[in-house]
């Protein structure tokens, strides 16, 4: 069995993405988040696909709490294979209204928390000269969108540190990539909506067609299966020539 780690999935893409892992039963799964059903979720899927599950409800605002969920998984499973990082927060406000803290927090758990974790769990990934880290940047990784400044920095900078560890870790077999979605219906997108909405002065549908759409060539949200199912082909033997890319699954947004 191989050992996967996902952040912030109890929730939306994370939470999907583990099924998709599951449904393998090729892994034991790390699950951590900020929902306070996390150990029932997990609990219930190891049930459900009969694998070894935890939970660990580490912050990722903070290092010290990120390293013991690492090594949580460490000394539960004796190593881990896999790394998404994908827990992601946003907060959507012009620049000059933009509070400080809220700034603070999106590059803490959007971009800090990824660099805590692979430092964490590199070593036995070189050990074993297997390792996938697979980041769950956004199409906001490639291009920006106004009233979104820390979300967009911190998705670019998660691109930037995905291509580094690509280089560092490709003569030990470990592959970094980044995943970059479109829009996909989860609660962080639900609360999006409303905080768009008032930004631009204007309803919730006209967001959803006018704003977020508007962008996807396909107008379609992004289903969270089509993530799982290419997180778990990039965590996957065949995969160990792509490395250092930044995938968007983003309805044709960036081709334009
Ligand atoms: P979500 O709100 O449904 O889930 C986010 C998860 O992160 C939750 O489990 C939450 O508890 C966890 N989390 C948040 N803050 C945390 C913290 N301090 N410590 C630990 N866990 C924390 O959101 P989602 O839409 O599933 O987003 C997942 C990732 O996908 C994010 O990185 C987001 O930026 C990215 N993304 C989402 C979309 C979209 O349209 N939904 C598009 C592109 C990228």
């Amino acid at each position: 069995m191989k050992t996967v780690l996902i952040t912030g999935s109890t929730s939306g893409i994370g939470l999907g993405i583990a099924r998709e892992f599951a449904k393998t039963k090729q892994y034991n799964i790390v699950f951590n988040g900020l929902e306070t059903n996390g150990k029932e979720i997990a609990e219930s899927i190891g049930k459900e696909f009969g694998i070894s599950t935890i939970f660990h409800g580490a912050n990722l605002m903070y290092p010290e709490q990120i390293y013991d969920l690492a090594n949580t998984a460490i000394n539960t499973y004796g190593k881990v294979d896999v790394l998404i990082n994908n827990a992601g927060i946003q907060y959507v406000s012009p620049v000059e209204d933009f509070p400080d803290e809220k700034w603070n927090a999106i590059i803490s758990i959007n971009l800090s928390s990824a660099f805590y974790l692979t430092k964490a769990v590199w070593k036995k990934m070189k050990e074993q000269r297997f390792g996938r880290i697979i980041n769950i940047a956004s199409a906001h990784g490639l291009v920006a969108s106004e009233f979104k400044s820390a979300y967009v920095a911190s998705k670019h900078g998660i691109v930037g540190f995905t291509k580094t560890i690509a280089l560092e870790g490709a003569p030990f077999n470990i592959t970094a990539n980044a995943i970059c979605p479109g829009y996909v219906k989860t609660p962080l997108v639900e609360k999006q909506i409303d905080d768009q909405a008032k930004a631009h002065g204007i309803s919730r549908e006209e967001v959803i067609s006018k704003v977020m759409l508007y962008k996807q060539a396909v107008k379609e949200f992004i289903p969270v299966e089509t993530l799982g199912q290419l997180a778990l082909f990039l965590a996957s033997e065949s995969a160990t020539t792509i490395t250092g890319t930044a995938i968007p699954v983003d309805g044709g947004w960036n081709a334009q």
